[in-house]
């Protein structure tokens, strides 16, 4: 038998590598980490994120008075993912366990490594349906105190103390070409080494190989994420049910999350399912100072902004800011347009505008208490002014008029969106007069005006997220605000079909030997554990799941057969 160059190979230094690796070290097993990005990169999307967590019936929750429970979070989880596909059998599996693992042992698991938590409680995706409908009944979001960087810090440094340890070898700039398959088992991995790069973090790298490797081991644990980087796999994969694939989407990912690694894993017997389910956001902006090519943001939106399409026609119930992604996204696909808008005010962008991505919250991830507790007492935060200032979807103005007339010359300036309606100054000063004589009383027929009364009785929204009920057309709470929004890819909900113990499977339903995968390109578990919906913050502790049961049933491999 040919020696081995370690026990597990892993391929992706994202979150889900990093754990699975953190995962081997503690099993005493010698790992190879390979990575197509240099050093500056480690981490993968996870640095970059908002560090957003689900959690159930967490002390959080409980301090703000929510009443929570794995029952509830799995009917929950159901009326969201919807699963009703023969192959929805391990999502589905996965999906219980990881709602357990929410409501059990991943707070204390991450505490124990150094993790916090920033003590107000979110709520994503808050549905506006019925009881079995998507969305989540209650706030589960909890945002990592030092967002992405403060959930990849205890996992990197469990990695770097494999690398002194001599367990971990970190090869940067390796890209895997290939899985090595021996007698049908995947025993190692080929590749081309890539020549070395300075580019900062999340900018592309050049693609000039300077040579190859291979190397061997017991088992090979794929974490290289999804497909959100490529557009134009993106738009092949787009399901039919969503409406037309978007002309013009915003980019949510760095370049390098391109999907390559499920296909390799495909052509060496893996099997994907779901490929059809993917998670991309309505709310997107266009960076006005881009790290990677085509880079939006995702606004997390409060709920009291006045929703319209491209023509003008406000978004029907339940589609209000922040209630349901895909529900919204598949609306919009139908409206002809690639974009749409959100009209406010000073004093709701003031309070309800938080900005996806770690360098949008300098303050959570700084870790600086006076600076977050200025988010809830000082004017615009400061990244969200920035946006105000130089973002090329945001207006200002006094009047209806003079916004709607800045909205018109927007529209039309993108060539690249072809053919845009006209908005007609009276149809939109109508929906805002409308919505806003409904504002007058503590009850409303208009189910949004009823849903912002509703999130205040939530202490975390009143707190900092929603801003009292007003109108919107009060000078008092000007200027008036309008926001281009783009569609904006992010996640891949499908991807390798696996079983509880990450191995990957075939065609025949049997495990590929010694073939594992985890986060994003596993469908974060399973090959899709949030079925066709997230009820959000589960896919880094998809990652956190998934990459920590490859790990654990990879350590298990490498030793029996060492
Ligand atoms: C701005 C932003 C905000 C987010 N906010 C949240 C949030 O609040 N909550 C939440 O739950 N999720 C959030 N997410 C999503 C979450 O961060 C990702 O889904 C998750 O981090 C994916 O991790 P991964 O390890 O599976 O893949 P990745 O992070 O994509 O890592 C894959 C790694 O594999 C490498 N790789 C790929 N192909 C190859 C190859 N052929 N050879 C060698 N290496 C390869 C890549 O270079 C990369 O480093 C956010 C994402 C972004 C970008």
């Amino acid at each position: 038998m040919q020696p081995k160059d370690a026990d597990v190979i892993v391929v992706g230094a994202g979150l889900a590598g990093l754990v699975a690796t953190a995962e081997l070290v503690a099993a005493g097993q010698t790992v190879i980490l390979v990575e197509q990005e240099g050093q500056q990169s480690l981490g993968g999307q996870a640095w970059w994120s908002f560090g957003g967590l689900f959690l159930v019936d967490s002390p959080e929750q409980r301090r703000l008075r929510v009443r929570d429970s794995v029952e509830l979070a799995w009917q929950d989880w159901l009326g969201t993912a919807g699963f009703d596909r023969e192959e929805d059998y391990w999502p589905r599996r996965w999906a219980e366990a990881y709602v357990h693992f929410a409501a059990g042992e991943k707070r204390a698991w991450l505490q124990q490594m150094g993790h916090r938590l920033f003590p107000v409680v979110g709520w994503a995706e808050r549905g506006g349906y019925g009881a079995n409908g998507p969305g989540n009944s209650v706030p589960r979001f909890h945002i990592t105190w030092g967002t992405g960087p403060g959930i990849t810090a205890p996992f990197e440094a469990k990695v770097r103390d494999g690398v002194e340890r001599g367990l971990v070898r970190l090869a940067f700039r390796h890209r895997l070409d290939e899985l090595v398959l021996t007698n049908g088992a995947v025993t190692g991995v080929r590749g081309s080494v890539l020549e070395p790069t300075t580019t900062p973090r999340g900018t592309a790298s050049s693609r000039t190989v300077t040579g190859d490797f291979e190397f061997t081991a017991s088992a090979v644990i794929l974490t290289t994420g999804g497909i959100g980087g490529d557009h134009d796999a993106v738009r092949a994969a787009w399901p039919q049910r969503m409406g037309p694939a978007p002309k013009n989407m915003l980019s949510g990912v760095p370049e390098h999350v391109d999907g390559r690694g499920i296909g390799i894993a495909q052509t060496a017997g893996g099997r994907v399912i779901n490929p059809d389910r993917m998670w991309h956001y309505v709310e997107g902006i266009r960076n006005w100072d881009p790290v990677w090519k085509n880079h939006g943001i995702r606004i997390l939106p409060g709920p009291s902004s006045l929703w319209l399409d491209a023509a003008g026609n406000r978004l029907p119930v339940p589609l209000f800011p922040g209630f349901d992604t895909l529900g919204t996204l598949e609306h919009l696909r139908r409206s002809g347009h690639d974009y749409s808008w959100f009209i406010l005010n000073k004093s709701i962008i003031r309070k309800e505008f938080a900005l996806s991505g770690s360098e949008q919250n300098p303050d959570l991830t700084g870790k600086s208490v006076r600076d977050v507790l200025r988010r809830a007492t000082a004017g615009v935060p400061a990244p969200v002014q920035a946006f105000l200032d130089h973002g090329e979807d945001f207006l200002t103005a006094d009047s209806v008029e003079e916004l709607v007339a800045g909205m018109n010359v927007l529209a039309k300036g993108s060539s690249a969106q072809g053919q845009v309606p006209e908005l007609s100054v009276d149809a939109v000063r109508s929906e805002l007069e409308a919505r806003d004589r409904e504002i007058l009383n503590p009850f409303s027929k208009d189910s949004q005006v009823t849903a912002i009364r509703g999130a205040r009785t939530y202490l975390g929204d009143r707190l900092i997220r929603t801003a009292a009920p007003h109108r919107i057309l009060d000078p008092k709470a000007g200027p008036l605000i309008a926001v281009r929004l783009s569609v904006l890819t992010r996640k891949t909900l499908g991807g390798l079909e696996t079983d509880l113990q990450s191995r990957v499977l075939g065609d025949d339903g049997a495990p590929v030997p010694g073939l594992f995968a985890a986060g994003e390109a596993a469908g974060f578990g399973g090959g899709g554990m949030h079925g066709y919906r997230s009820l959000e913050g589960t896919f880094l502790g998809g990652c956190l799941f998934s990459g920590r049961a490859a790990g654990r049933a990879a350590a298990g491999q490498g030793t029996a057969q060492t």
